[in-house]
């Protein structure tokens, strides 16, 4: 996930899949014009990037040329006027191929027709690196097409949002959710969830809620909230749902300008599980994603004793606790899995590893949310 000025935009077309389809339409045009000397004409900005990949993979030999269409106000009669700038070649009797980098609407595609026909070329084809079969609304024929996509903003590899993410080598397309993502992350105690979300929230602009961790903060600031609580916690037992799920509803309104959320160590029960449904509809979101770090048992328990020893975590130093943790796990929240598999939305993710290849793991299952 990226973020382009007030934007967020996930991973789309990698650098390979843009590379085979600008081989593809070097086949093809070479195979149509292979006996002349073609001019190609790069629609700029955004055709910038393809038209040098597409350059260097020409086989014969051609010309290159950049255009520019700049569009001023005529009088009210005649609306806006397309200009072409920057054509100073004498294109006559010459084979033009334009290199366009996008065709949506084909509006471009109308102008750049009408101006080549006054230049009396021979031949005028159109090669275009992507092309959006939903949003085309013209009659004109495309010679070449790299590639078709779906009707979505895309940015990257010459094309921009406001100018930014030209330089980006791959394709991202506009993340639509009201750019918010929202994940569970789910497992044992142990697991991983607190080294990952700290990591994820990161990378995707996330806020971090740990119920486990505002307990905490709350029985070290003896709070209410924090001497209920810790009868519970000491004995590795769950925290009544009607307490954990007030104090989570107040962690979220406390972050309304998040882009999102990581719920780590919420929901446990199913009751939490309906009352985080509840709560995110009431404000128009939803929980995007629920993802399970799975791990062994005798390897959490070696964790968390190890653990136990560095923080001082009294529930992480007593194995009869800890397998107690386990239990009210495998008793309340496991049945977890099911609620979400029911909704589509539960991911299981190996949790044995290095950090990083963890996060890939995760990330790879985030971004195609
Ligand atoms: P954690 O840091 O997530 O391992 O949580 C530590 C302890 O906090 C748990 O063993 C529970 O006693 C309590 N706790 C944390 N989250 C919840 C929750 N969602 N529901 C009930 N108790 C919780």
């Amino acid at each position: 996930m990226i973020k382009l000025h007030d934007k967020y935009f996930k991973s789309f077309i990698s650098a390979s899949q843009i590379d085979a389809a600008i081989s593809n339409l070097v086949t093809a045009v070479y195979a149509d014009v292979k006996n002349e000397v073609p001019v190609f004409i790069a629609v700029l900005n955004g055709a910038f990037m393809v038209a040098a990949d597409f350059m260097k993979k020409y086989p014969g030999d051609c010309e290159i040329s950049f255009v520019k269409l700049a569009s001023y106000e005529g009088t009210s009669s005649t609306g806006t006027i397309k200009q072409l700038v920057g054509l100073q070649k004498n294109l006559k009797n010459r084979t033009v191929v334009v290199i366009e980098d996008i065709i949506d609407t084909g509006n471009t595609l109308v102008t750049l027709h009408e101006i080549f026909a006054a230049q009396q070329v021979k031949q005028l084809k159109v090669a275009t690196l992507f092309f959006k079969p939903d949003a085309y609304k013209k009659d004109l024929k495309i010679d070449y097409i790299g590639m078709e996509i779906p009707n979505k903003f895309i940015v990257g590899f010459g094309l921009d949002y406001d100018e930014l993410g030209r330089n980006l080598p791959e394709v991202y397309q506009l993340n639509e959710n009201n750019n918010m993502i929202n994940l569970v992350l789910f497992g044992k105690p142990g697991a991983g969830k607190g080294t990952q979300a700290a990591v994820l929230k990161e990378k995707y602009n996330l806020k971090h809620i740990s119920t486990g961790d505002v307990f905490r903060f709350n029985i070290k600031n003896e709070t209410e909230l924090g001497k209920l609580a810790k009868s519970y916690m000491d004995k590795g037992d769950l925290v009544p749902d009607e307490v954990t799920i007030n104090m989570l509803k107040d962690e979220v309104e406390k972050n309304t300008e998040a882009n999102g959320f990581i719920f780590d160590g919420f929901p446990r029960t199913i009751t939490q599980a309906e009352a985080l449904d509840k709560l995110l509809e009431e404000k128009e979101m939803k929980v995007n994603g629920t993802v399970a770090l799975e791990a062994d048992d005798e390897i959490l328990i070696q964790r968390l004793l190890e653990r136990g020893k560095v923080s001082g975590r009294t529930d992480d130093q007593d194995e009869t606790k800890i397998r107690n943790r386990f239990d009210e796990y495998n008793q309340k929240t496991a049945p977890l899995a099911n609620y979400y598999t029911q909704q589509d939305k539960f991911y299981s993710v190996n949790g044995i590893g290095e950090i990083d290849e963890i996060t890939n793991r995760l990330s790879t299952v985030i971004d195609n949310l």
